[in-house]
């Protein structure tokens, strides 16, 4: 590491001044196993996963139970605003670098998360349980596949060492087994890094650990950007302009990243800065979760109440974190400079995602500026009628386009309806709808709100969110209307939304068709790319729990299987993004 090191040989958990990495030690494991190794993932660093797994020194090394020749373990020193405030010193509290390693395929950071107490762990013990170990390595190489930028995972491995969790989900609270997975990126570093030279806060007054030291700011810019960005270091000969540079490009991959998340129907859940990759990486899979019913208030996280990371706030979200990330950067990027990039955000998100949806429903030919609105009326009409997102995206390839393989006798009607039975399959019954639009919140507990909204305006406004509460009470509108609804009026009004949007889309599919001297060929090229666009499985919840729960139970063939499931799609697509690992090219699982 070209960055400052803490030279300090205090122990313990402390505030880190002046330094970026503290050198550590990884805490051994009893008995560490393999739970599933990611064969692709650690392919990046020379090693065959047939071979890892079988050598019995394969856990220790990829658990940091021992430390291979040359490497010098360290936990990094970051910030971060956590839920809007910032927290000042977060840091690897869990993670620990084990070094870089370089190869043909690149040069590669391996991290050890769950690796034991560091300087950084404040009041936890550094350890990570199954659970949230297999949850990240599962979604890790989900998102790979999903060709969706990300850090990797190596290997999830199990052991004997136990710790003290959550009582509620184990029913014993020493039942947890510690666990630790192996991630792999080209840097771990992030947002944060550059928060600990943070000046006082207006609102709270802290101030990261190294703030003053514009020294290190200096270094640490030099670092990532020749490191990781070599292409602006040699363009820009300005430090300023350079500095402006680099600000834009992970403004850029930021905007880019956000729209492939909204695609895939993805979920962060914790967009606090210090989980913002400083490579436009998704970085930190913790609650995180994919929508099955499109839901633009999906939230995943249990204990953000106001929604604040909720699915349809991450692109505006992940605005604010770049301009978190500026105000750290001030002198080296001016703010008049940094606020012009961030002003260019929301256009480069939109052009992103718009980009995304059109291949995603075939719209390839031309852009016309009603699109936009035949996305938003698609996702309005997935909403009402509780439709599968991952599900409904996969079956539009299936609508067919205007004078493709029909009969002299059927009419327009006749097809529309045929595709809307096709997508009523993706939609909620009666009950499923009730129990998703359920109020989240005890009613009673509502009810006071809305008196005391009444009431005491001041008080109403001090304690209570106020879109949390138009939410729910939205939810509670629509929980009425189906209370008055039998399961036959539904399946008729969801046909009815079908039907409409569905015969706007072959409206907008015949004018794909015009002036193409080769329909065929267009045809043909819309169902190849919205097929090797809209992914066939994602990461479900309900299949990383029974994995999860399997795991628990000694059983780790779920793990393994569920990675496997995530390869169906990239087998079964031909998009250049997603290149075909040989050794699974003759893979033939097919999930249903
Ligand atoms: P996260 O919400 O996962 O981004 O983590 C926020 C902070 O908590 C980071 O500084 C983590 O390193 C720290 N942290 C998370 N889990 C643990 C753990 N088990 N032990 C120590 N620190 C942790
Ligand atoms: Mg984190
Ligand atoms: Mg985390």
């Amino acid at each position: 590491k070209k960055l400052p090191l803490d030279s300090s040989d205090e122990p313990g958990v402390r505030q880190v001044k002046g330094a970026c990495f503290s050198r550590v030690k990884p805490t051994p494991l009893t008995k560490p196993r393999f739970v599933a190794v990611s064969h692709e993932a650690l392919a990046l660093l020379g090693l065959d996963g047939e071979e890892v797994q079988n050598d019995p020194l394969g856990p220790e090394y990829l658990s940091g139970s021992r430390v291979m020749p040359g490497s010098e373990p360290a936990a990094h020193c970051y910030c971060g605003h956590q839920f809007g405030q910032f927290a000042g010193q977060l840091g690897d509290g869990a993670a620990c670098y084990l070094g870089e390693v370089k190869n043909p395929s690149g040069r590669w950071e391996i991290q050890v998360k769950g690796a034991g107490l560091t300087p950084f762990s404040r009041q936890a013990d550094g350890r990570k349980v199954l659970r949230s170990s297999i949850r990240e390595f599962l979604c890790s190489e989900v998102m790979f596949f999903l060709g969706v930028p990300t850090t990797r995972a190596g290997s999830v491995v199990t052991s004997d060492s136990r710790v003290v969790r959550d009582v509620y989900y184990s029913g014993n609270p020493l039942n947890e087994r510690c666990s630790v997975v192996l991630r792999i990126a080209p840097t771990f570093l992030r947002f944060g890094s550059f928060e600990i030279f943070k000046q006082p806060d207006e609102f709270t007054g802290r101030r990261g650990p190294s703030c003053g030291r514009d020294d290190i700011r200096g270094q640490m810019m030099d670092y990532v950007i020749e490191m990781f960005y070599p292409e602006i270091q040699q363009n820009h000969p300005d430090r300023v302009e350079r500095n402006v540079a680099f600000f834009r490009e992970v403004m850029v991959r930021t905007a880019r990243l956000v729209a492939q998340w909204q695609c895939v129907g993805f979920c962060h859940g914790v967009l606090n800065t210090d989980n913002m990759s400083i490579l436009g990486l998704t970085l930190d899979y913790g609650p995180y979760g994919f929508m099955d019913r499109f839901d633009p208030d999906f939230i995943c996280n249990a204990s953000d109440n106001s929604g604040r990371y909720s699915y349809k706030a991450q692109p505006a979200i992940c605005r604010w974190n770049l301009v978190k990330l500026a105000e750290a950067l001030d002198p080296e990027l001016p703010p008049d400079r940094a606020e012009a990039v961030v002003d260019e955000y929301l256009d480069l998100y939109n052009g992103f995602y718009l980009d995304n949806m059109r291949k995603k429903l075939g719209l390839l030919t031309k852009n016309e500026p009603e699109d936009e609105m035949l996305i938003t009326e698609l996702l309005q009409t997935m909403h009402d009628t509780g439709a599968d997102f991952t599900n409904t995206f996969r079956s539009l390839s299936q609508i067919s386009c205007p004078g493709e393989g029909e009969t002299e006798t059927e009419t327009e009607e006749d097809i529309v309806k045929k595709a809307s039975d096709l997508l009523l399959e993706q939609c909620a019954s009666l009950e499923e709808l009730k129990a998703a639009n359920k109020p989240s919140m005890d009613p009673r507990e509502l009810a006071m709100l809305l008196s005391m909204a009444q009431s005491n305006p001041a008080l109403f406004q001090m304690i209570s969110d106020r879109a949390t509460i138009a939410r729910q009470l939205d939810r509670l509108g629509k929980l009425k209307d189906l209370m008055e609804t039998s399961q036959e009026e539904l399946k008729t009004k969801q046909a009815e939304d079908w039907s409409r949007w569905i015969a706007r889309y072959r409206k907008r599919l015949a004018r794909e068709l015009e002036g193409q001297s080769d329909a065929a060929a267009v045809r043909e090229e819309r169902v190849r790319v919205m097929d090797s666009t809209n992914p066939r499985v994602i990461l479900r919840n309900y299949i990383a729990q029974n994995a999860i729960e399997a795991a628990e139970n000694g059983d780790f063939s779920e793990v393994r299987a569920s990675i496997h499931h995530s390869l169906v799609f990239l087998t079964h697509c031909s998009s250049p993004q997603n290149k075909k690992p040989t050794h699974f090219s003759s893979f033939a699982f097919c999930p249903s």
